[in-house]
Formats: structure tokens, sequence, C-alpha cells
């Protein structure tokens, strides 16, 4: 018995067996779900083969969350193999590492910050308006973000973006919230994704995170962030949108 019992959860974002939208499908599955996965592009090739790695084999959708015929046929894509959603995940970002990471924060071109928000931030809402159809009271959209309450070394434009998702996500809940569908957010710590590996700069995060969560932290363990996520798509937040849950080893925590 797990806690996603016959539940219908579509997971956007699953690249290689790294991607945390990856264990998050794992974990899904492993707790009963009825998983669902997608990406874009050149890595749909990448993304179906490493489907077949995870406890069962998922259908895999195409969707790019910058293209309105995607947007518009992602209802009826689902469709194909479930007749709803009870969750939707959204495990999405992109910005530029060249101009937007890693330092060069004063240089960032705005066709590339603009960019970085669409595919990071606005896609949420983008997200949220196709699965709409799909889903009722007590579905759940969980999205990740990395803390964008302060200023971090390297991560620049995307912190940006982050925190255009983390105030999208509180406009979702209160549009969503008088129809059940709840929306929250997980920060998680730096973890050693493909994402993560394009940011110059990213080992500095690491360390720092070693040396103050008070839980210690382990950048190659997707399992804590990805158990987070199932929890906020299960029945046992009830109550809870517009949240941000921490999975952090405790890092947002300290002061020192
Ligand atoms: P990831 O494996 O690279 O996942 C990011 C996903 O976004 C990839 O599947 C990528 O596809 C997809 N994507 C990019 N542009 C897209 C578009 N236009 N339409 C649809 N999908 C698109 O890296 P990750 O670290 O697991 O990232 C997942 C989420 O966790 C992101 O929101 C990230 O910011 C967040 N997060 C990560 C960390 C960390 O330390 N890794 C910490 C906190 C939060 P392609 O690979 O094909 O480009």
């Amino acid at each position: 018995m797990g806690i996603l019992d016959g539940k219908r959860i579509l997971v956007a974002g699953v690249t290689m067996e790294s991607s945390i939208g990856f264990a998050t499908a794992r974990v899904a599955q492993e707790q009963g779900a009825t998983v669902l996965i997608s990406n874009f592009g050149r890595a749909l090739g990448i993304t179906r083969r490493i489907a077949g790695r995870l406890p069962t084999t998922p259908p895999v959708l195409e969707l790019d969350v910058t293209d309105p015929d995607h947007l518009a046929g992602l209802a009826d894509q689902v469709r194909e193999h479930v007749d709803g959603l009870d969750g939707v995940v959204h495990s999405i970002a992109y910005g530029n590492p060249q101009t937007l990471l890693g330092g060069r924060f004063l240089e960032g071109p705005w066709e590339d910050v603009a960019q970085a928000v669409q595919v990071s931030a606005y896609s949420l809402k983008s997200l949220a308006v196709a699965c709409r159809p799909l889903m009722g009271p007590g579905s759940s959209l969980v999205g990740l973000t990395f803390d964008a309450t302060t200023a971090w070394p390297a991560y620049d434009w995307m912190g940006v973006a982050k925190a255009g998702l983390e105030s999208t996500s509180r406009y979702l809940a209160r549009d969503l919230g008088p129809e059940g569908i709840r929306c929250n957010l997980v920060a998680a710590g730096p973890l050693k994704t493909l994402a993560a590996k394009a940011i110059p700069g990213f080992e500095g995060l690491e360390s720092a995170w070693k040396d103050r969560a008070p839980l210690g932290w382990d950048e190659s363990d997707h399992t804590p962030t990805a158990r987070a996520v199932v929890a906020l798509l299960s029945d046992f937040f009830p109550a809870t949108t517009g949240e941000i849950v921490h999975v952090d080893g405790g890092f947002h925590a300290m002061g020192l």
C-alpha cells in the first residue's frame, strides 16, 4: 500500500537518470502511482531509453513548455493513457549557462533572460492551464525551486527566474484553490544533475552545503527531494497550498 495508490501523475522534465524528475517518477511508482513522463526536442530519444529503467516503463509524452501547440494538445496526449490527472510535477528549468549564470549577472542579455523566465517560471502557469481540464478537487501541482529569497554565487539570472517561479506558484494556489487544486514547491539543495553541471561555479554551492547543513547533504542522493514531491502530491497535505518545502538538510534555517 503506497501513498499514491490509484493516483495518475504526470512528471514533466525527465531527461537522464540523474534528473530529479526521474527520481520523482521512481518514488511515485513505488508509492502506487500510474506515471507518465515528458520531455522535448532532441533529448526525447534519451528519455524514451531511460524510461525503461523505471520500475514500470511509463508512456513518454512530447512537451516543450514554450510551444503553444504542444500545450494545447497535452490533455489529449494524456487521455491516450489515463482519463485524468491527480498530480502534475514541473521539473523544468533552462537558462543559457554562457550568458546568464556563473557571475555575469550585470551582462545578462534580455533575450536570454526572457527565455529563462518563460521556460523556468511562466511555464508552471502554462503547464497548470494545459492540465487543468484533467484535474479536479484533490489534485496537486508540485514544482522545484532553488530558494530564491537570497542572492547566490553563480546562480544569477536563474535565481531571478526562480523568484518568478515561487511567485507564480502562489498565484496558482490562489486561482486554482477554489477548484480544490493545490500548488506547492520543493526547494531542494544542490543536486548533481545535467542542469546543475551546466552552472559554472556550482561546486561552490555544494561545498557551502556540506559545511553548513545541520543534517549534512549528499548532492548525489535525489531520493529525499523526490519523496517530498511525492508527499505533496499525496493526500497527506490536503490543506497545504502556496507553500515552499525546503529539502536542503536544514541549510536555509542556519545563520552561519
Ligand atoms: P534536468 O535533469 O536537466 O531537468 C531539467 C529538465 O527541464 C530537463 O528534462 C530539460 O530537458 C527540461 N526542459 C528544459 N527546457 C524545456 C522546455 N522548453 N520544455 C520542456 N522541458 C524543458 O535537471 P534537474 O536538476 O533535475 O532540474 C529539475 C528541476 O529542479 C529544475 O526546475 C531545477 O531548477 C530544479 N532544481 C534543481 C536543483 C539542482 O541542484 N539540480 C536544485 C533545486 C532545484 P532537456 O534536458 O532536454 O533540456
